[in-house]
């Protein structure tokens, strides 16, 4: 008996051809920048994006750290959306070890506006200097929430105006460009850095990547190295970040296609309120209505049928499924089955099987 585990697609284990890869990798020492896995990663990965270098990290928070710590300086101002993963989960570190100061606009699904935007930067004089803007797509706490390249290009151009730069938190960005039907490049045309997962979707046991300008990622490189991210023979790792991404971004639009239609199911089990048209990417974010149950009770419900969902931010009655690689349509429709048993305590005739 397995668990149908839908908390994140981080769960995906490496797969045969990427155990394989990993096995047969051609290593050297990577802080030297003689590991020919490696080298060969970042140059696939800046390519596929569209940017001159990158440097790959080994996870997806130290991708952060490395775009925000490279274009600032201690003391700046960081504009970002107060639902940013760079502020609700990443115990602060960009503030703590970076020293620049979070300045907070309203989210609004991951497109903050201008206007918000015009508010937040300070005028120059005795004010801290407002040198970045964190943007976020696919959003993870607004459900997967998709950006345009045209409503990225809007902000990049506001920031690039007043002499701020742009990173963007691409954690999911080929969800996102699965999404929108568009190439991961041009999502990310505009911006200055981006940060990349191949641990999520792309079903990769370690790293991430941070892409952009030569000379930024040089200063990244730096960072990672202070940040003690610098590996060895990481080949061994690149080795399966390269089979995901070379296999895996076409088939994103299939997790995708069982995230909508989770979505569309619970939609339909009283006790779940949920806008299945919100769920555009492999992120189901859904609410357990608090008079029929507590969040909490439902999620550990569901557990012991071998379902496992995650919940979102503090005591919050909102909760979060993920579709991935080892997440078939079948596990999908037992899924469903479960949640529409634990919800109107109907016979659970359904577990997950296998
Ligand atoms: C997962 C995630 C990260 C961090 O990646 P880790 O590899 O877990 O450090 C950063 N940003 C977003 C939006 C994410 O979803």
């Amino acid at each position: 008996m397995r668990y149908i585990e839908l908390r994140s697609d981080t769960f995906t284990k490496p797969t045969p051809a990427m155990r394989k890869a990993m096995a047969d990798a051609e290593v050297g020492d990577d802080q030297y920048g003689e590991d020919p896995t490696v080298n060969r990663l970042e140059k696939r990965a800046s390519e596929i994006v569209g940017k001159e270098a990158g440097v790959y990290v080994p996870s997806g928070m130290m991708g952060n750290l490395c775009g925000v710590l490279s274009q600032t300086q201690r003391g700046d101002e960081v504009v970002l959306g107060d639902l940013a993963h760079i502020v609700q989960n990443e115990m602060g570190a960009c503030f703590v070890v970076g020293g620049v100061v979070p300045r907070l606009v309203p989210n609004r699904d991951g497109f903050p506006s201008l206007d918000d935007l015009a508010s937040a930067v300070r005028p120059q004089g005795m004010f801290p200097r407002t040198s970045l803007v964190c943007l976020e797509n696919s959003h993870n706490n607004c459900g997967g929430a998709v950006i345009t390249a045209e409503q990225t290009k809007s902000i990049v151009d506001f920031a690039h105006v007043r002499g701020m730069r742009v990173h963007l938190d691409g954690a999911r960005i080929f969800n996102a460009a699965a999404a929108l039907g568009v190439e991961a490049k041009a999502l990310v045309r505009d911006v200055d850095t981006v940060q990349f997962c191949f641990s999520k979707g792309l079903a990769a046991p370690v790293g991430s990547i941070l892409c952009g300008d030569g000379e930024t990622v040089a200063k990244a490189r730096r960072v990672r190295k202070m940040l003690g991210g610098a590996m060895r023979q990481a080949g061994v790792i690149a080795a399966a970040a390269l089979v995901g991404l070379e296999e895996m971004r076409d088939r994103l639009v299939e997790d995708h296609r069982n995230a909508q239609r989770f979505a569309q199911g619970l939609a339909e089990i009283p006790g779940v309120r949920i806008d299945p048209r919100r769920a555009v990417t492999n992120i189901v974010s859904f609410e357990i209505d608090p008079a029929v149950m507590d969040a909490g009770a439902f999620q550990k419900a569901c557990a012991e049928k071998r379902l496992r969902v995650s919940r979102y931010l503090g005591n919050s009655p909102r909760l979060r499924a993920v579709t991935h690689l080892d997440v078939t349509r079948d596990d999908i429709d037992a899924a469903l089955e479960i949640a529409r048993a634990v919800l109107i305590g109907a016979p659970a005739a359904v577990t997950a099987g296998r």
